[in-house]
């Protein structure tokens, strides 16, 4: 496990002539990558795509315009610590805010690696009363930092507690454990997940080469354990973006039982613009991948709206309305249009 500059000199992950550079930027965001994570570093390849994810870089003490500290505003729509109500009907619960790896892309890097990271025990107490005596919670996304570095003891006791409100019917937890620390997903963790409500495991993953054997095996204990995996990845430039590592992605996630849910796109965190990529570079990567891998494997396209005003999918749409001739204009494909008839107004 890295947690410094010089760890990362140590275990030859870093050239010691950047070090001066790299522990600025580690002093502004959090620096961890464990041992599973380093240990698929190619560090000959200035390239590698899972140095880029982990490896602190200067290119992060660079300011964009158009940087924002509150990426997606949650800070307007956080009523107590811990909290982020922005839809009616689902919370975000942060139990944490440490992580086992620190993404170079996070879009809550001001917020998280900082002392212990737990939501002091009163804290918490308030945040649950909230989503008790919000009768409109249905779901409750547990997220972070990654609340699978709580010990079973305390994930135990946060499910038995949220089972326990008679209106919340989901909870859903969102991590990066089963990739960056798999074997921290032992027996012990995926019993404290039981519970009457349902349970819902969103893992995160970027690149074909994080679905290690290691990783398949932290999610067959989930699944196993009747617990339904969901994936999301966050489309980086660098990183994924390119159809055939995508392919090789949503195709092993979907073969290890991980139904992919989410792509994003990169949000506008400070000292992350060079993992930004247009939004018609996005659209074109979903749309090949439309053709050419199965229903299964493709998730939802979507950009957090800046500010604070939700997720909208941004996949490309293959409908447009004819409005001379009355119709639809339907793209396949494979770019071809066909012709697809309002319904019929004399008919029943
Ligand atoms: C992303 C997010 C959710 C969950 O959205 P889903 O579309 O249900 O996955 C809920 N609350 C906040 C504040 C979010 O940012």
């Amino acid at each position: 496990m890295s947690q410094s500059i010089d760890d990362l000199i140590k275990a030859g992950l870093v050239a010691p002539e950047r070090a001066a550079e790299l522990r600025r930027v580690a002093e502004r965001f959090a620096v961890a990558v464990t041992d599973e994570m380093a240990g698929l570093i190619d560090p000959a390849d200035p390239a590698d795509p899972i140095a880029a994810q982990f490896l602190p870089s200067g290119a992060e003490l660079r300011p964009a315009a158009d940087d924002l500290s509150d990426p997606i505003g949650d800070d307007a729509r956080s009523p107590l610590p811990g909290i982020v109500h922005r839809y009616p009907d689902r919370v975000l619960l942060k139990p944490i805010l440490v992580c086992p790896v620190y993404c170079r892309f996070c879009f809550r890097r001001e917020q998280i690696g900082r002392g212990h990271g737990l939501l002091p025990p009163a804290a918490l107490g308030r945040a649950f009363a909230y989503i008790a005596e919000h009768e409109e919670v249905w779901e409750v996304i547990v997220t972070g930092g990654d609340p699978f570095l709580l010990s079973p003891r305390r994930l135990k006791a946060l499910v038995q507690r949220l089972d326990a409100i008679a209106h919340v019917a989901v909870i859903r937890f969102h991590t990066r454990v089963p990739v960056a620390a798999p074997r921290r997903v032992t027996a012990a963790l995926t019993e404290a997940l039981a519970a009457d409500k349902a349970v819902y495991v969103v893992v995160h993953a970027n690149h074909p080469r994080e679905l290690t054997p290691a990783m398949r095996d932290a999610v067959g204990r989930l699944t196993r354990a009747g617990i339904p995996v969901l994936s999301q990845s966050v489309l980086l430039r660098g990183v994924n973006d390119d159809p055939s590592v995508l392919e090789a992605l949503l195709r092993g996630l979907v073969a290890m039982r991980v139904k992919p849910y989410y792509l994003h796109h990169p949000d506008l965190a400070p000292g992350t613009a060079h993992f930004r990529l247009d939004i018609a570079a996005g659209q074109r990567l979903v749309a090949a991948l439309r053709g050419r891998v199965s229903g299964l494997c493709q998730p939802t396209y979507v950009l957090d709206i800046p500010g604070g005003f939700g997720k909208v999918p941004l996949c490309p749409s293959a409908a447009r309305s004819d409005e001379v001739h009355g119709c639809w204009l339907v793209t396949d494909p494979a770019g071809r249009q066909h012709v697809y008839p309002p319904p019929d107004r004399d008919a029943g």
